[in-house]
């Protein structure tokens, strides 16, 4: 008579040679906490020109910049900030290391495909504006997306509504030339959003204005990237203007030297 137990395994049974497991496969490590960078460098060296005894602008970088996210880039003088800005930007290819944008390498792009890239993901801001003279204000903000590709009821419509955002309503049909100098940065910082960019790159923004105008702009600038959704990476002087931003990153010869971030609020209480 067998008096084994149906569920007994019998003793003469093969062991299975995978135990099956009960719920959700085991992670081999944890999962990332938020959506991957929309920026990520790696060992990005860079150096102007091909003389042997050349020093280079930038000296083994590595940085990733999440979505939204507000980045200060401070450093002395000639330590690479503007070349680190136009590396990541795909404005000048480094000479030894790597960029991806979204996942994807900058460095496999066409130049008409990188070109493409930063006229429909990136938004620039220079310490001068580089507004064109001759265009009107709201002409300055439409002619970038014209050239992305937009139609030009489109542009006008997204132009005007950045202009008045950003307080520049009535003022759209002036020319560079009769603006302040801090309405000339408004109405850079309006081109720079109207395409809705990823990433917004801010060289020296402030640096051509005096200390409250500056501060003004800044306020403008921090407040209308975090609006778009877009991550702002932005090389100041003024530790004052730093502190605005999530995290600072320090650079000397061509290295990141020291980071600091921001705790936020929210920060606060979770952890
Ligand atoms: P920062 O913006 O921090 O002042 P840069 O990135 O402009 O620094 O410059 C970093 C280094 O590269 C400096 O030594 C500078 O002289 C050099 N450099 C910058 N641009 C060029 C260029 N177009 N040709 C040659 N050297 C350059
Ligand atoms: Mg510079």
């Amino acid at each position: 008579m067998n008096t084994t137990h149906p569920s007994a395994v019998p003793q003469s049974a093969p062991a299975l040679p995978v135990p099956p497991v009960a719920g959700p496969a085991p992670q081999p490590q944890a999962l990332p906490a938020g959506p991957p960078p929309v920026l990520q460098a790696r060992r990005l060296r860079h150096t102007y020109g091909r003389s042997a005894s050349a020093t280079p602008a930038l000296n083994g970088i590595d940085l990733d910049i999440q979505v939204a996210e507000s980045l200060a880039v401070m450093g002395p003088s000639g330590c690479g900030k503007t070349t680190l800005l136009h590396v990541l930007a795909g404005i000048i290819a480094p000479t030894d290391g790597t960029v991806h944008h979204g996942g994807q390498p900058l460095q496999d792009l066409s130049d008409a495909a990188r070109t493409r890239l930063r006229r429909s993901a990136f938004g620039f801001v220079f310490q001068d504006g580089q507004l064109l003279p001759e265009l009107t204000a709201l002409e300055n903000v439409i002619l970038p997306r014209m050239l992305a590709g937009s139609s030009r009821r489109t542009a006008t419509a997204d132009a005007r509504g950045w202009l008045d955002r950003l307080g520049l309503a009535g003022l759209h049909d002036r020319r560079p030339g009769q603006l302040s100098g801090g309405q000339a940065q408004r109405v850079a910082i309006a081109r720079a959003l109207a395409g809705r960019p990823t990433v917004v790159f801010a060289d020296e923004p402030t640096g051509a204005l005096d200390q409250a105008t500056g501060h003004a702009v800044l306020e403008v600038l921090t407040e209308a990237s975090r609006e778009a959704g877009a991550s702002l990476v932005m090389v100041t002087h003024d530790p004052a203007v730093a502190a605005v931003c999530e995290r600072t990153i320090a650079m000397r010869d061509g290295r990141i030297e020291q980071q600091f971030r921001r705790r936020t609020a929210a920060e606060g209480q979770v952890r």
